[in-house]
């Protein structure tokens, strides 16, 4: 058998015609016609047509009766050119056939749960399970050659520009990322844990301080989240870190990664230095710290204007220190009551009190001016209608930003062909979690705004951050920042954090005490990949870019993992399993 150095199915063109092959494949379908049995044989590369002719070849036509979807055979045959007017100018090698004059099933195949194509109505489930069938889809195979590409780009440029790749371990110590540890049980070390990288952020600072200068890997990170419609628990990153850099040589480099991928992979030119906004403006115009720039929409400010007015529900919401943003929805004042109240709900869902609209109930409280300030500064027309959401500065934000992207949807106002980037920069180096406590935005070992350092402690909120986000059509696709190289700074931001002087030791001694030993400024950025290939091959479903992705219950369909292990194991592991309260999910 030699299918290595044989044609790929999918390659075959006019211009082989008449040349004698042998191919390996799959059988996508089989029909008969006119006393002619017709296959189209599949492999990576694509399908190709194969003819049995009951004249030229009878054993082998007899054979073909058998085939069925999927089975796996290998083919003698000349190749043609179709007949003029059966060409199909949808497959790639539809100019051509192969007259069979030989057939072998190498592997028969049960009748697949899906057919094997790419507009499958398949359940994803199913898919998920049966995954090596779902695999077999051209636009799979598609994907997962992007994906092959783009690393492969990535490889390149990084060396190209004198970064190496380090390996760093996959069994650490915690390295905070915003998520929560995956945690492997030490055998030897009875009690005690590793934690699997959520990244491999202070190993790649500690190779500065190691003196490589520039470093790049492409890691699996592992972060045990919920999952949400960009997220995967493992996920793969370009993770890049240099010495000595200052903000623009990080954006210059990741720019220039753009440029390389899009021209290899698209043949598209992007024009750069790229346009960048700051998260306050981000925050404002868009509602959002990705804003997706493919529409325009922009939202307003409108708090000022509003501050003695008569609706007593937006003056409310000033007075106790809210904000009242506004956004025009074009074409919008013949919209339907049931639309608004669609977009009231989602309002609700994202935690707004409520929604208000002009012109609408709020107008007999509004005066002339305020309605006309309203209308300026969303700049609305007279066909237009402004959406207002009242409440605290971030909460309006959200809600406002997810009625932009609604809007933006309903009323198919995105450039989909357009691919839009954009730096957000500077951040802010705090934000509040959940439970209304200050936590770090990036990461704990971002460096602090230096002119912002004299109010950390009144107005930590306000503090910005030497930290940046690539963001592409409103999908993060990088994130990173010039680091703290200096342990007294380190600390405090520690402290600021709210951690105890014994916590900060227990967990990040190794590095403050690394930066005693001479240590160089330094940076980096790290650009997940399977973000980036959402963007890149236009899909919301992260899933379609990752070969054996978990569902969103963090479960393999096809391994059936996770799964309990034997008791011998447990007990080897000095582990107990208590009988869970949850329910299973
Ligand atoms: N470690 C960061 C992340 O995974 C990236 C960075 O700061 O370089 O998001």
């Amino acid at each position: 058998m030699s299918g290595f150095t044989a044609p790929h199915c999918g390659s075959i063109r006019a211009s082989d015609a008449g040349r004698e092959l042998e191919l390996y494949g799959w059988v996508a379908r089989r029909r008969d016609h006119g006393g002619l049995t017709f296959i189209d044989l599949r492999d990576r590369w694509g399908a190709v047509q194969v003819i049995f002719n009951p004249t030229k070849a009878p054993e082998a036509h007899a054979a073909a009766s058998d085939l069925r979807a999927e089975y796996v055979v290998r083919i003698k045959g000349v190749v043609g050119r179709r007949p003029a007017g059966s060409e199909n100018p949808r497959m790639a090698t539809g100019e051509v056939e192969v007259t069979a004059s030989d057939l072998e099933v190498i592997s028969v195949a049960k009748t697949p749960p899906f057919q094997i194509e790419d507009d499958t109505e398949a359940d994803e489930a199913l898919r998920l399970k049966f995954r090596y069938l779902d695999l077999r889809r051209p636009r799979m195979q598609q994907l997962m050659e992007l994906r092959h590409r783009v690393v492969k780009t990535m490889h390149t440029y990084m060396d190209a520009h004198e970064f190496i790749e380090v390996e760093t371990p996959m069994l650490l110590k915690g390295t905070p990322e915003g998520s929560r540890d995956f945690i492997v049980p030490s055998r030897l070390h009875p009690g005690s844990f590793f934690a699997l990288p959520q990244s491999p952020q202070q190993l790649k600072q500690l190779l500065m301080v190691a003196g490589l200068g520039r470093y790049y890997q492409i890691a699996r990170c592992l972060r045990d989240e919920d999952l949400r419609a960009d997220r995967v628990v493992e996920i793969t990153q370009l993770d890049v870190e240099m010495s000595f850099c200052s903000e623009e040589d990080v954006f210059s480099l990741v720019e220039g990664l753009w440029v390389q991928m899009w021209r290899d992979i698209f043949n598209i030119d992007i024009s750069t230095p790229l346009p960048r906004l700051s998260i306050k403006e981000s925050l404002l115009r868009y509602g959002t710290d990705k804003p997706d720039l493919r529409y325009e929409l922009e939202i307003a400010d409108v708090s000022d204007a509003l501050r003695q007015t008569g609706a007593t529900i937006l003056k409310g919401v000033l007075a106790e220190g809210g904000v009242v943003r506004c956004l025009a929805v074009p074409g919008g004042s013949n919209m339907h009551r049931r639309e608004l109240d669609e977009l009231a709900q989602i309002a609700r869902g994202a935690g707004a009190k409520g929604l208000t609209w002009v012109p609408g109930p709020l107008d007999k409280h509004l005066s002339e001016g305020e309605l006309a300030a309203i209308r300026g500064a969303s700049g609305a027309g007279p066909d237009d209608l402004v959406l207002l959401v009242a409440d605290r500065r971030r909460k309006a934000e959200t809600v406002i930003g997810l009625l932009r992207r609604e809007i933006a949807r309903r009323r198919t106002l995105i450039r989909e062909g357009e691919w839009q980037f954009v730096w957000i920069y500077p951040m802010y180096l705090f934000e509040e979690d959940d439970q209304g406590h200050l936590t770090y935005g990036h990461h704990p070992f971002t460096s602090p705004w230096p002119e912002d350092m004299h109010f950390i402690d009144e107005r930590p909120y306000d503090v910005r951050a030497r930290a940046y986000d690539c963001v592409l059509n409103g999908v993060e696709i990088a994130g990173g920042s010039i680091r703290i190289h200096e342990r007294a700074l380190q600390e405090r931001v520690f402290e600021i954090l709210g951690m105890s002087r014994e916590r900060i030791h227990a967990q990040f001694g190794h590095l403050l005490d690394a930066f005693e030993y001479g240590v160089p400024p330094h940076g980096g950025i790290a650009s997940g990949i399977d973000r980036l290939m959402m963007a890149m091959a236009r899909t919301e479903n992260i899933r379609d870019v990752v070969a054996f992705p978990k569902t969103q219950s963090h479960q393999d369909l096809m391994l059936g993992a996770p799964s309990p292990v034997e008791q011998a194991q447990l007990d080897e592991l000095h582990i107990q399993i208590r009988p869970s309260t949850k329910p299973p999910r």
